[in-house]
């Protein structure tokens, strides 16, 4: 009788188990048709990732002008993710005093071995620098000439090596006149006859921060030319010492 009775309960018992299972399985499938339902949704709100063939650098050879070794750490990796095929190009004659120069130039070399960027290098002329800007010296009225000389030399050196585009590591720093950098290239590649890639690479700034320390590269503590350089140290304005100059009076 007893055992009679114990059979009984334990049908009732797998009734209920048998109930619980499937009420489990019920929930649990909502929950994820809930779950699947916000996932589409997210991923219909979020951008689409580009394909490999929207990517703007496909199938395009673009000459970098690079003027130094820091500024070209998050910049080469950038365009690289934009599938451009990137050549760097070494043209700063307006980097002073010549031991600074080299001490830029021999830093860049490392950093091209590293990171395997073929580089395209150019002879240091520091004359042609500053008969340019010889009587233009104010700070941006003398960087204007400047971004000229280096990019339109870069323009050329993209055209004869039959490269699509070219751009330069001077928009990544917010130092340097943006607007005018855009303004110089657009008007030197048009003249030339090859494209100018214009990017804001401000947004990598921090990148580039930490690259060149994991890469351990020279800082240099001016912008390049001379008159940085006594600004840079508390020289102030290099026209305000012209005008009050003898030799120019
Ligand atoms: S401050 Fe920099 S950008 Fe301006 S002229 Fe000197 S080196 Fe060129």
């Amino acid at each position: 009788m007893s055992e009679l009775r114990d059979e009984e309960i334990t049908i009732e018992e797998q009734k209920v188990i048998d109930n619980t299972k499937t009420a489990a399985t019920e929930a649990h499938n909502t929950v994820m048709s809930h779950a699947e339902e916000n996932l589409s949704a997210l991923r219909d709100e979020s951008t689409p990732e580009p394909e490999p063939e929207d990517l703007p650098g496909k199938n395009k050879r673009l000459l970098l002008h690079i003027c130094c070794a820091p500024c070209s750490t998050y910049t080469v990796s950038r365009l690289r993710d934009e599938a451009y095929t990137v050549t760097g190009f070494w043209y700063n004659p307006n980097i002073h005093p010549y031991r600074e120069y080299e001490r830029r130039r021999a830093s860049l070399q490392e950093y091209a071995r590293a990171v395997h960027l073929p580089m395209r290098w150019d002879a240091y002329s520091m004359p042609a620098f500053l008969r340019a800007v010889a009587g233009r010296e104010s700070f941006r009225q003398r960087c204007r000439i400047c971004y000229w000389i280096r990019l339109e030399r870069t323009a050329r050196e993209a055209k004869s090596g039959d490269y699509d585009t070219f751009t330069t590591t001077l928009l990544i720093s917010p130092f340097q006149d943006q607007e005018a950098i855009r303004e110089i290239g657009e008007e030197v590649a048009e003249e030339a006859g090859v494209g100018f890639h214009f990017e804001n690479f401000r947004r990598g700034w921090s990148g580039r921060g930490r690259l060149t320390k994991e890469h351990d590269l020279y800082r240099q503590q001016y912008c390049g030319c001379i008159y940085s350089e006594r600004e840079r140290y508390g020289g102030g304005d290099i026209s305000e010492l012209w005008e009050r100059s003898s030799v120019g009076g």
